[in-house]
């Protein structure tokens, strides 16, 4: 390289480690420029400097670096978790939900086995093994996005949450389905290769169900039309992202993602589904309630356990996109007990939470144990399930964490009546319609 005297390229061989210039300042000891007296640099203990001309070539330079080393390199195996090792993981942080935690635990084992499989075998395999796409149904609020993202922590692997409501057919109002691709590419901090065996969260995937009221005279972009853009991502294709969100622009450079070995995890609550998984299994539904003429000892909730992908075509996805997500899980209502431990036993439990916050000011944080009960006890009162916890809680506690700060005690113990002063029936109806 040709390099004049003074230029601001770095030069070959031992670097210069002169401290200071003949005015007394600081030289760059890799270009030997002086570094002005308001100018930037990086300064090591030995008195080596870096000026900022130089840290921007290092960085330009291990940027490339770091890019041709992933383009070479194609990614390696993950370390395979055992459904068991995933199950005890999940019950860390969901609590109950075993059937919806034993078939997701063994359907993302088999879906990093497959692409540790794939991996291996790049030439061609002899056994396609098909994707293991997951639907998760069950009442809102019971734990389908926790366990969703709960895996991905587990796996380190980047994941996404999208809501199904919001996307629309490409060229329509609305976000398209692609724009779920981009949200996945920001997770893996931009790596292609990362997002192409990353987690999606697709929530509310029941409100693009078809509904055979639609006139077929205007298009039906929100449901069906939705439905066939995401079918496609979920069979594996190619698509074309704009790398930093927002909706595609002519001139932005686009990523090819490809989504064949994305795991996607679809979840919805399928509100009445109750009422054709019954009509299935030939039970009498008089408010859904077991029939007469065939004693079987099945309740509203137990109903779940038997959906099936007829149920969901049923419901109105169409059969394609049915065909595309082969494992089907559901979750449970959560009752009084489940809603009690969720308050107080997972690993980030909303009371160790507020303990915690309160510990790092010096207050050790007490509850009264009726307290739980009564928190648990509006949640279900008025119907606002483990979400209503958190809301509920955050309105007792809210005065405490804004005194508590200022006030010279290092222990503080929550009781029961204090809770009630602050649950009044203003706090509910705010709630309520939040
Ligand atoms: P869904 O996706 O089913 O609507 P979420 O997973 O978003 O529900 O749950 C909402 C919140 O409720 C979560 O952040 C979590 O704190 C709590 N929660 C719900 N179900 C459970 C559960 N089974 N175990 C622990 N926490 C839960």
């Amino acid at each position: 390289m040709d390099k004049k005297k003074n230029d601001d390229t770095p030069k070959k061989g031992t670097p210069s480690r002169e401290k200071a210039s003949r005015k007394g300042r600081p030289v760059c000891s890799f270009c030997g420029k002086e570094i002005g007296p308001y100018e930037p640099a990086v300064q090591a203990p030995d008195g080596a400097c870096l000026c900022m001309s130089c840290e921007n070539l290092a960085h330009g330079y291990f940027e490339d670096l770091k890019k041709q080393l992933q383009a070479q390199n194609a990614p390696e195996a993950l370390p395979l978790k055992k459904p068991q090792e995933i199950k005890a993981f999940l019950d860390d942080y969901v609590i109950g939900q075993d059937d919806a935690k034993r078939i997701l635990s063994v359907a993302v084992y088999n879906h990093y086995k497959r692409l540790n499989y794939l991996s291996l075998h790049k030439d061609g395999v002899d056994t396609e093994i098909e994707k293991s796409n997951i639907v998760m149904v069950g009442p809102t609020g019971t734990g389908k996005t926790l366990l969703a993202r709960s895996i991905a922590r587990l796996l380190k692997v980047p994941f996404c949450i999208a809501d199904a409501t919001v996307l629309t057919e490409a060229g329509y109002v609305g976000e398209d389905v692609e724009t779920i691709l981009s949200r996945l590419l920001q997770a893996a901090d931009y790596d292609v290769q990362q997002a192409e065996r990353g987690i999606v969260f697709i929530d509310e995937i029941d409100k693009i169900a078809r509904k055979s009221s639609n006139p077929s005279i205007t298009r039906d972009v929100s449901g069906e039309g939705v439905q066939q853009a995401l079918l496609k991502l979920l069979e594996g294709t190619e698509s074309l992202v704009p790398p930093k969100g927002g909706r595609k622009h002519p001139n932005a450079d686009m990523v090819t993602v490809n989504t064949r070995n994305i795991l996607f995890i679809v979840g919805g609550s399928f509100d009445g589904i109750e009422r054709q998984i019954a009509s299935r299994l030939h039970l009498k539904t008089v408010g859904y309630r077991k029939s007469e003429d065939r004693p079987v000892d099945l309740q509203d909730d137990a109903l779940l356990q038997y959906v099936s992908p007829q149920d969901l075509r049923a419901y109105g996805l169409i059969p394609e996109l049915v065909g595309r997500i082969p494992v089907i899980a559901h979750l449970d209502n959560l009752d009084r007990k489940t809603l009690l431990n969720i308050l107080t036993e997972p690993k980030n439990a909303l009371v160790r939470q507020y303990k915690q916050l309160f510990a790092m000011d010096g207050v050790e944080l007490e509850f009264d144990p009726e307290v739980y009960e009564l928190v648990v006890d509006k949640a279900l009162e008025f119907k606002l399930g483990a979400r209503g916890l958190r809301s509920i809680m955050e309105v007792v506690m809210n005065d405490l964490m804004y005194e508590m700060p200022s006030q010279d005690i290092d222990r503080y113990r929550v009781t029961v009546d204090y809770v009630r002063g602050h649950l009044g029936k203003g706090v509910f109806d705010k709630l309520k319609n939040s």
